[in-house]
C-alpha cells in the first residue's frame, strides 16, 4: 500500500502542473476547493479522510498548526449522521471484529508474553521460534506456525494441554474484540491510528499557508464528501496534456508531500510525526529513497 502510493507521488514540476490546472478550472468554487485539495494533501500530507473531516476548529491560527483530533463526531451525512466514508469505516471495524478461530489463535500467539495464556503454555511458546507477523497472514501460514508449536509441545507430552489453553485464550480474545455497530458508529470520525491524531504545521510553505487561510475565510469545513475529493483530483488530471486519471490519487498526493519533505531533508522522526504513521519504518523508507537528500548531505560534507 505504501509502495503503491509512493509510486504515485508527483515530483516538483508535476505538482506545479497539478496546481496550475486546479487554479485554471472554470468554476471558481471548484477551483478553490481543488487548490485546497492539492496543498492539504500534496504539501501538508493529510490523509484524504482527514481532509474530508477538516473543520475550522482544527486550525490553531496562533500556532500555525492543523490539530487533528482523536475524535470528531461526524455529521456530514445527509441525515446529519455519518458520511459515506465513516459508514464504510464502521462496516470494516465490525467485519474485522468477526475474526475466525485461526486468526484469533494467531493474535494470541503474537501476544504470547501477554497474560491470556497460562504460564506453562507461555514458556512453551517462548521456546519456539515464532516468525514475527505483520499484517494479514494466510491461513496456511497460521497453521504452519501452530504446527511448529504443537510439535514441540508433543515432544514434552503436553500437546493437548497447549492446544486447549490456546483455544480458550483465542475464544476470550474474540469475545473482547466484538464490537457492535452502534459502538463502532460512536467512534467515527476518528483518525486511522493513535499516531494519526497530530499537529501538522502549515506555515512552512507560504503558498500552502495562503491557501489554508483563504479556504477558511470562505468555508467552515470541507464542504464536500470524500468521493468528491477523488473526483476533483481526477478532473485536474484530465486537464493536463499527456496525463490520465491513473497519474495519481489522493493517497498519491499525500505521498507527494512525504517525498517532498524528505527530499528537503526532514528526518525520519519529524517526518513520522507529521504524517502520523504508526511505524517509523515508513518514514525511513521515504528518507532512504530520497537521492536529493543524499546529494544535499554530500554537498554539505564536501564543502567543509
Ligand atoms: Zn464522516
Amino acid at each position: 500500500m505504501v509502495t503503491e502510493s509512493k509510486e504515485l507521488a508527483l515530483d516538483d514540476r508535476e505538482f506545479e502542473l497539478f496546481v496550475r490546472a486546479a487554479q485554471n478550472l472554470d468554476c471558481d468554487l471548484r477551483s478553490q476547493e481543488t487548490v485546497f485539495v492539492a496543498f492539504v494533501l500534496g504539501r501538508l500530507g493529510l490523509r484524504p479522510g482527514e481532509l474530508c473531516h477538516i473543520h475550522s476548529d482544527w486550525i490553531n491560527w496562533r500556532r500555525r498548526m492543523i490539530e487533528i483530533p482523536a475524535h470528531d463526531p461526524c455529521d456530514k451525512g445527509k441525515d446529519g449522521g455519518l458520511c459515506g466514508s465513516c459508514k464504510q469505516a464502521v462496516r470494516q471495524k465490525v467485519d474485522y471484529a468477526k475474526m475466525d478461530l485461526a486468526e484469533a489463535r494467531m493474535e494470541v500467539l503474537d501476544d504470547a508474553v501477554g497474560d491470556k495464556l497460562p504460564r506453562h503454555v507461555r514458556s512453551q511458546i517462548q521456546g519456539v521460534h515464532f516468525a514475527a507477523v505483520e499484517g494479514d497472514l494466510s491461513e496456511d501460514d497460521v497453521q504452519r506456525q501452530l504446527d511448529v508449536l504443537l510439535e514441540s509441545a508433543e515432544a514434552v507430552g503436553n500437546r493437548d494441554a497447549v492446544l486447549d489453553a490456546l483455544d480458550n485464550a483465542a475464544h476470550e480474545y474474540m469475545q473482547d474484540e466484538v464490537i457492535t455497530f452502534d459502538e463502532a458508529e460512536a467512534l467515527e470520525w476518528s483518525p486511522k491510528n493513535p499516531n494519526a491524531s497530530r499537529d501538522v504545521p502549515f506555515d512552512f510553505d507560504a503558498r500552502a499557508e495562503l491557501v489554508v487561510e483563504r479556504f477558511f475565510d470562505r468555508f467552515e469545513r470541507w464542504p464536500e464528501s470524500q468521493t468528491t475529493i477523488n473526483r476533483r483530483v481526477d478532473t485536474v488530471l484530465q486537464q493536463v496534456d499527456g496525463w490520465t486519471v491513473d497519474k495519481t490519487t489522493p493517497h498519491g498526493l499525500r505521498a507527494t508531500a512525504a517525498t517532498h519533505a524528505s527530499a528537503r531533508g526532514l528526518s525520519p522522526l519529524p517526518l513520522q510525526a507529521m504524517f502520523g504513521w504508526s511505524d517509523i519504518s515508513t518514514a525511513r523508507n521515504y528518507v532512504a529513497a530520497s537521492s536529493r537528500n543524499t546529494q544535499r548531505q554530500l554537498h554539505q560534507i564536501y564543502s567543509q
